[in-house]
């Protein structure tokens, strides 16, 4: 895969790219696949532990593992013997097997408001039915959900997750923005929008409106990596117990990116229901939909709220989220000298390093196997709020993510959201190094 260039011929990628367009709607399954910074999805033949191979056989070191959905690599042996397991038990049968139940019990082991579990097939489909849950459960309709947080491309929560600049307002609520035409109004009257890490705004949120939900992004790695305050936290957690209102943590990116207790071990904090979706099955599609037995048992055949589908607790997903957890269990995954979280730390302060050198101005902000680099913000200082990235530079992450394409590391750009990256368990310190001296290059070519 190259660069787009104007002057030259048309590469192969950029001629198939073209021909796709002829049957694909804009040439791509799904519109977040186009690379901002290429104008068009990146071509890929295959993927092999911590690279992506085109089907010259170029190899690119890949700083975007599936929307985070890989978090042990591509091809990962134990997921693939998973697979073929599912494949030699006949995939759908309709019956429960041993496997479904099995993997709830982990679950319920690992994740602190797992009292129950139920399966779905993507991030957004859980987001819908773990809000159904919450409305059943409380007899109420609004949600409070904050800015800059992704919930899936659903009805319920598309709301706010990239606005705009806006004026300075501690402890305001905000008029929720729409981010795709064809949602009619009638939803948006359900949904409160609040600035997140703003406890103020939160407590208004809860005294003027009757929420049978709160739900946002325990680590808001949808803005980047943005981390709340653990008091913050705290107190939202507080605010919706006392006024009888389900919390949510969408972990659907943030799920085992710091332990396999997710974001809610990391903070410290348990809310009423959790989404898992990504990591969980390494890239195979399975969402979980996870909480306390009292709102769990809203869901039917218990209670009267519906929840159910061709594909819910489908083995492909089911086998290789017993197969990813047994990788994510084992000791040393996380922790350790070399745990993912070390290698995260030396990998976020070479890029550091790099751009310090290079006098480029970027904050690397990370988490775990996760980050992201804000172009144009003040590498010293953390960024806490979703309106301080909105200014980030888009051009110089786009000339950024051009120039590691030309060495060979494949980061993803988002159109205009800041985005995130990430490594795999497959990126070991040999594969970080040699990113960060391909990096160290690219930069090198891009000036101040
Ligand atoms: N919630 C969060 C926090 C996400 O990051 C995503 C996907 N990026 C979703 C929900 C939607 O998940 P899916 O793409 O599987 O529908």
């Amino acid at each position: 895969m190259t660069s787009i260039d104007s002057t030259s011929a048309p590469t192969p990628d950029e001629i198939h790219f073209r021909a796709a367009t002829e049957v694909l709607v804009g040439g791509m399954s799904g519109a977040a696949r186009e690379n901002a910074a290429l104008g068009r999805p990146m071509l890929a033949a295959r993927g092999d532990g911590a690279r992506i191979i085109a089907a010259d056989g170029t190899e690119y070191l890949d700083f975007f593992t599936g929307f985070g959905a890989t978090i042990l690599g591509h091809n990962d042996p134990g997921v693939r013997a998973a697979i073929e397991q599912a494949l030699d038990l006949g995939l759908v049968h309709g019956p429960e097997t041993i496997h479904q139940s099995e993997l709830a019990r982990q679950l319920t082991q690992l994740v602190p408001c797992a009292d129950l579990i139920r399966f779905a097939n993507s991030g957004s489909e859980a987001t819908m039915v773990a809000l159904r849950a919450a409305r059943a459960h409380t007899g109420r309709s609004k949600i409070l959900k904050f800015e800059g947080h992704f919930h899936g491309l659903q009805e319920h929560v598309l709301y706010s997750t990239h606005p705009p600049a806006r004026a300075p307002a501690p402890g305001a609520l905000l008029e929720p923005t729409i981010d795709s035409a064809g949602i009619p109004q009638t939803f948006a009257d359900l949904v409160v929008v609040a600035p997140w890490n703003d406890l103020a705004a939160a407590e208004h949120a809860f005294e003027q409106h009757d929420l049978a939900a709160v739900i946002m992004e325990p680590i808001n790695y949808n803005a980047g990596c943005l981390v709340a305050d653990g008091s913050y936290m705290q107190a939202v957690r507080d605010m919706a117990t006392r006024h009888g209102t389900v919390l949510i943590y969408d972990e659907v990116l943030s799920g085992f990116r710091t332990g396999t207790d997710c974001a809610q071990g990391y903070c410290g904090v348990t809310p009423d229901m959790a989404l898992l979706g990504k990591a969980v099955a390494n890239g195979v599609p399975l969402a979980v939909i996870a909480g306390r037995r009292e709102v769990m048992e809203t869901f039917s055949p218990i209670g009267p709220t519906a929840h159910s589908g061709t594909y819910s607790g489908h083995l492909f997903g089911v086998l290789a989220a017993l197969a990813t957890l047994d990788r994510l269990s084992s000791p040393g995954f996380y922790d350790g000298p070399d745990g993912i979280l070390a290698r995260g730390a030396y990998f976020y302060d070479g890029l550091r390093d790099i751009f310090a050198r290079r006098g480029i101005c970027c904050r690397v902000q990370g988490l775990g196997p996760r980050f992201s680099l804000y172009f144009g913000l003040d590498p010293d200082i953390e960024v806490q709020v979703y309106q301080d990235i909105v200014g980030h530079d888009f051009a110089m992450l786009n000339r950024f993510v051009r120039a590691c394409i030309d060495q060979r590391v494949y980061f993803h750009s988002y159109d205009i959201v800041v985005g995130h990256h990430g490594f795999s368990a497959a990126h070991g310190r040999a594969e970080l190094a040699e990113a960060l001296e391909k990096i160290d290059t690219a930069c090198s070519r891009l000036g101040g």
